[in-house]
């Protein structure tokens, strides 16, 4: 170990959670170091639009008849009260203040949004520089603003710096070891550890072992860079209790999705959907809820999934426009159908969105999209028994007159598939990233395994991400970066306080 420094905290990743641990502890005259082991502050949330809150003034302006109370009921019916209702409560009850507390930095919203018609207007979306509709990536102003406080406050943000060692003396996180870009390493002696790494989204092993999931198989979930589960296990091997991660699960067409977006959002509506094995297996309305969606790809045989559309179906969208009309993509026509699906077919490609590696891999992935002549070629590409297909097409069509007693599907979005031109788009799992993995308190001190708090260690964002039980909560939109922030911004607080207690 080549150098020592000292801090009062030290807060390990910049990410949404990290940036703002580091800003709230500083705002409360602590000595912060952050080490930051990219070149950016903001991690994933670089890639978000908004987060979460309940009571803002942007939403009393918008009249949204939503509080506390119905948000806290809401999260807890949802999870069946099997998360920690203490924090629930306190991210929430502090939610609309952080907020404010953001806007004060200059961070503008462009208002309270919800991200499907049954969800909440909960989704705070940032204003992007010079742009008054939401935008992708429009969160990076707000980690923008978050690093410009954290510097006026002195914090000492060290990029490219990984921290690799969390140092522990009778029981107490009293130090972080950490190695810079040219292989220099430093001790940084403290009294109190902030973990924020972002879990292990970006890491295909812990996304097998923990999850299940084969990475590029039957998994195309984003990999944001520098989330690979670091975090959790300095924590663990600190003596942490592990709780059961999860994946922020969605789905996706890998190739299709975020790239033909005319493509991918026509072949996202509430049409038919069925398994490999031909069978349908949800009511397809509900597909706007992509977590909900993603839950049930994942439990079919390989879990693959294929909508179908067909000429009279893309005539209805024509002339009324798409059902289902997301923020992000806001592709509300269909006009650019024609063009996307010559240029997917002849693989000149469109530019893509270049998110992640996701998106690199997706450009060489086999294709997931098919224009087929008939049932039988549908079968032929999709490897789906024809038989089958035939009959859940046969029985859907006749539903579409009858209704739908399968699944209740509502009756505007049943339309009959008719061909002789099928349309068809297979989809996988997908996900953010992962959620949780190690077990903290309402304070966001982290637990032993025996559920006492270690002193002076606290976790925040995606590492202590909790909440949500066995499935992301989308019914309230903005929630994993509102758990961030707000986590951050807890964790930072009470590192302070435990500086200022007796116990320390
Ligand atoms: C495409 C996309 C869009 C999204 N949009 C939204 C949205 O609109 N609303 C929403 O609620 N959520 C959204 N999310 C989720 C949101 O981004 C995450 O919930 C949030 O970023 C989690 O914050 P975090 O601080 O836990 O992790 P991150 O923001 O990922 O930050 C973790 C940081 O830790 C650093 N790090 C890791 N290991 C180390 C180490 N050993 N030493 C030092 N540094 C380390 C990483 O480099 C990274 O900068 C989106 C995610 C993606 C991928």
């Amino acid at each position: 170990m080549n150098a020592v420094l000292e801090a009062d905290v030290v807060v390990v990743g910049g990410g949404a959670s990290g940036i703002t641990a580091a800003v709230a502890a500083a705002e409360r005259e602590a000595g912060v170091i952050l080490v930051e082991k990219g070149s950016t502050t903001g991690g994933a949330a670089n890639m978000g639009m908004g987060l979460f809150a309940v009571g803002s003034t942007h939403q009393k302006a918008a009249l949204v008849d939503f509080d506390e109370e119905a948000a806290f009921r809401l999260f807890m019916e949802y999870t069946h009260w099997r998360v920690d209702a203490r924090l629930v409560r306190r991210y929430i009850a502090q939610s609309a203040d952080t907020i404010a507390w953001v806007e004060k930095m200059g961070v503008e919203f462009l208002g309270a949004y919800k991200y499907f018609e049954k969800s909440q207007q909960t989704w705070h979306v940032v204003k992007a520089a010079g742009s008054s509709v939401p935008a992708e990536r429009a969160a990076s102003n707000l980690y923008r603003a978050l690093t410009e406080r954290a510097t006026e406050l002195g914090v000492d943000i060290r990029y490219r710096t990984k921290a690799t060692r969390i140092v522990m003396q009778d029981g107490r996180a009293v130090g972080v070891d950490v190695v810079a870009e040219d292989g220099s390493e430093t001790h940084i002696e403290c009294n109190a550890v902030i973990v924020a790494t972002g879990g292990f989204g970006n890491n295909p092993r812990m996304i097998e072992d923990k999850l299940g999931y084969e990475w590029g198989r039957d998994l195309h979930s984003f990999r944001i860079p520098g989330v690979d589960g670091e975090g959790l296990g300095m924590l663990w091997a600190a003596g942490a209790g592990t709780t059961t991660p999860i994946m922020e699960l969605t789905y996706t067409s890998p190739g299709l999705t975020d790239v033909y977006k005319t493509i991918s959002e026509t072949m996202r509506q509430p049409t038919l959907m069925v398994n490999l094995d031909g069978q349908r297996f949800l009511d397809e309305s509900i597909m706007n809820n992509t977590v909900f969606t993603g839950n049930a790809v994942a439990r079919q045989r390989r879990r693959v999934a294929f909508t179908l559309a067909d000429d009279g179906l893309l005539e209805h969208y024509r002339r009324a426009g798409l059902d289902y009309v997301t923020v992000h993509h806001n592709v509300r026509s269909i006009d650019a159908w024609d063009r996307e699906v010559q240029a997917y077919a002849s693989g000149a490609g469109v530019a893509s969105a270049g998110l992640s590696e996701l998106h690199s891999e997706q450009q060489k992935s086999e294709r997931n999209f098919w224009v087929c002549n008939g049932l039988a070629e549908v079968a032929e590409r999709t490897g789906i028994p024809l038989a089958a297909l035939t009959t859940t097409v046969d029985d859907y069509n006749a539903a579409c007159r009858s209704g739908d007693t399968q699944f209740f599907k509502p009756q505007r979005f049943m339309r009959p598939l008719e061909g002789p031109t099928f349309y068809v788009a297979r989809h996988f799992p997908a996900g953010y990233g992962s959620l949780g993995g190690v077990a903290v308190s309402d304070s966001l001190e982290v637990l032993d395994a025996d559920g006492l708090p270690i002193p002076g260690l606290y976790a925040a964002g995606t590492d202590a991400c909790n909440i949500f039980g066995d499935s992301y909560c989308f019914y309230l939109p903005g929630n994993t970066m509102g758990f961030a922030v707000n986590s951050g911004r807890l964790a930072g607080y009470q590192a302070v306080a435990y500086m200022d207690s007796p116990d320390f």
